[in-house]
């Protein structure tokens, strides 16, 4: 039979947004010693918006700004929406694009006005072997990412595009430290933006420029070295490293990917509830004993 404490306590914690879909999970959740946060929509809001543009060829700004929104038209990325919507703001007349593709941790595809338009982040560059826009390092440094627009080929410009930390992220990282608990970050966004989110979160260790299909790797290396491990994630990207983890939590509104994979469900977008999550494992399985 379950034992009357869990159900009480998993209702409880329904009342406060804690969704136990495996008491399994929970019971693990009091003796994890890592919790692997996703960087992006889960440290941070998720929502970037634009910043500078850099124009490096024969085209101005705007005309960078247009062809970009013109390759992203069709992508439900949050850069995608991003740049789709700044582009709206300045009344720019973006041209209609064709063939589009798109590739997850990477960018996208399309065919503009007869050339090929591609916009991506650093792993566009290091694939076409493509010259990085003078200003990209010192955004990137800063923790925005950048995103460079190739035009056949050629780089004519790239963007800045800042996502705000939440302001919940820092007392998250601090609370989980006092309990003993190693925070650790996984991203697809560039090396200097991860080390510049984790200095201003505290956090002391981060994997950065994860593919999708490897952020459970990740989690897998992490328990290879003996660590119990919660991952927290919203994507659909984060699904296999949720299945991986010792206790795969979903936040926040999330996909329905991410919530199928994980064991435990926080209804709010605070990183801090996760730390709920510990306590009422430990209260659960400690009056069990
Ligand atoms: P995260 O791991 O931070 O949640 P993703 O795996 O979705 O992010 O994306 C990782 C990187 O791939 C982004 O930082 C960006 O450089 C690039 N990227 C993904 N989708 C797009 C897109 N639609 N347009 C441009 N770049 C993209
Ligand atoms: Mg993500």
């Amino acid at each position: 039979a379950i034992p009357l404490v869990v159900s009480i306590a998993t209702e409880r914690a329904a009342r406060g947004g804690v969704l136990v879909k495996d008491r399994l999970a929970l019971e693990s959740m009091r003796t994890v010693d890592t919790v692997l946060f996703d960087k992006t929509g889960t440290l941070t809001r998720g929502e970037p918006a634009l910043g500078d543009v850099a124009a490096t060829g024969d085209l101005d700004e705007d005309a960078v700004l247009a062809l970009a929104a013109a390759a992203e038209a069709d992508s439900e990325h949050p850069l995608a929406r991003a740049i789709v919507a700044a582009a709206a703001d300045r009344g720019l007349d973006v041209p209609r694009a064709g063939d589009f593709s798109s590739e997850p941790g990477l960018g996208v595809t399309a065919t503009v006005e007869g050339r090929e338009v591609r916009v991506g982040g650093p792993r566009l560059l290091q694939e076409t072997g493509a010259d990085e826009a003078p200003e990209a390092a010192a955004w990137r440094d800063h923790g925005a990412t950048v995103l460079h627009v190739l035009r056949d080929g050629r780089v004519v410009g790239a963007l800045e595009l800042a996502d705000e930390v939440r302001p919940e992220s820092a007392q998250a990282v601090r609370a989980l430290h006092a309990q003993g608990v190693q925070v650790v970050m996984i991203t697809g966004d560039a090396e200097a933006v991860a080390r510049s989110v984790a200095e201003e979160l505290g956090i002391d260790r981060w994997f950065a420029g994860v593919r999708p299909e490897d952020k459970s790797d990740r989690v897998a290396e992490l328990q290879r070295e003996g660590r119990k491990v919660a991952m927290v994630g919203d994507g659909v990207n984060d699904a296999p490293a949720l299945a991986q983890a010792d206790v795969g939590i979903a936040i926040g509104a999330g996909t329905d990917v991410a919530i199928a994979s994980a064991g435990v469900i926080l209804a709010s977008d605070d990183p801090r509830s996760v730390l709920s999550v510990i306590e009422l494992s430990r209260a659960t399985y400690r009056k069990m004993k």
